[in-house]
């Protein structure tokens, strides 16, 4: 009998120091405008232009909203 066992481990640990997605502020054109150019990189599968725009909007927030 063979004990050869596909397991799948769900839990996906983030590394330390890589944040999630932040979300624009409902109402606020610019973070409208760089979500919209997040998105878009998205469906374009352009990871370093998503990460991109998630510095834009972390910078804007700080910036604009905190
Ligand atoms: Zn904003």
């Amino acid at each position: 009998m063979t004990t050869t066992q596909t397991r799948q481990d769900g839990a996906v640990d983030l590394p330390h120091g890589m944040q999630p997605d932040p979300n624009p502020v409902p109402g606020c054109v610019s973070c409208d405008h760089i979500a919209t150019d997040r998105d878009r990189a998205k469906a374009n599968g352009d990871a370093s232009a998503v990460s991109d725009c998630n510095v834009r909007l972390n910078r804007h927030s700080r910036d604009v909203h905190a």
